[in-house]
């Protein structure tokens, strides 16, 4: 059985002392058992927030990763420093890293070959432009993004990747992808996965979806038979509403 996922993207805010009350918020819920919740500071952080949870249920997750081991790459950080800094997941690909940063397909295939060589999980977005969207496009867009990246892996490797669709024109923007959108496209990616692979390895693949999730759209999506929960941007930084998107995979409720 798949586990659902929550994981906070927190991107480029909030100081250390805004982050540890963050967190001290968040440790004070008590979040469904079998569901992994997951934050995602920034790199200056990640020691700090990573100490903070030694041993408790919420993990770590860095918003990038190099693909050297290291080396004269100013401003960038590898596998092994997030390792040393107690960090064992990653964000990549993510759309604000391919539109500002100009991450391409091609260097996202080196970071993923990297991560799976150094034993860190993957959580690699996925998604296209509203234009795509509109054309029809979109299918074709999102198999191309995977086919130049982790179908390019062994099935082996594919423990350790979780896919986030993160449709751009949804990202920050208000606008969320309806439930059947959502499904449809997850439904979609379960399919290649299960024709560039096998069907059991599409079955056990944990799909998440980002793009403005919000308490009151969470259920909905998350209810979907594909969905395995999401990729939170805006929200993830209000303690109350990220506790109730995490509260919103389970039917059961939790004691707060
Ligand atoms: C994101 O950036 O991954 C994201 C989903 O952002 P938001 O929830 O703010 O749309």
């Amino acid at each position: 059985m798949r586990q659902k996922i929550v994981a906070g993207n927190w991107k480029m805010n909030n100081t250390n002392s805004e982050s540890k009350l963050l967190l001290k918020k968040l440790l004070s819920y008590k979040f469904p058992p079998d569901v992994r919740v997951i934050v995602s500071p920034p790199y200056t952080q990640l020691s700090l927030i990573s100490n903070k949870l030694k041993n408790l249920k919420i993990e770590v997750a860095s918003q990038n990763m190099h693909y050297a081991s290291n080396g004269a790459f100013t401003g960038e950080i590898s596998a092994s420093m997030l390792k040393s800094s107690g960090v064992f997941t990653t964000i990549l690909g993510h759309s604000e890293r391919r539109l500002y940063f100009n991450e391409t397909n091609k260097s996202l295939n080196e970071k993923v070959k990297k991560a799976v060589n150094e034993n860190i999980e993957i959580i690699f977005c996925i998604g296209e432009e509203l234009d795509d969207r509109k054309s029809g496009n979109h299918f074709e867009y999102v198999k191309l993004q995977l086919e130049k990246t982790v179908f390019l892996q062994p099935i082996e490797s594919w423990k350790k990747i979780i896919i986030a669709y993160e449709p751009i024109w949804a990202i920050g923007t208000g606008e969320t992808a309806s439930p059947d959108q959502v499904q449809e496209m997850h439904s979609y990616i379960r399919n290649i996965i299960s024709e560039n692979y096998n069907e059991s390895l599409a079955e056990s693949t944990c799909i998440i979806y980002g793009g403005s999730v919000k308490p009151s759209n969470a259920k909905n999506i998350f209810s979907q038979p594909d969905v395995d929960g999401g990729l939170i941007g805006g929200a993830s930084l209000k303690s109350e509403d990220f506790a109730a998107i995490v509260k919103a995979t389970k039917c059961q409720s939790y004691t707060a």
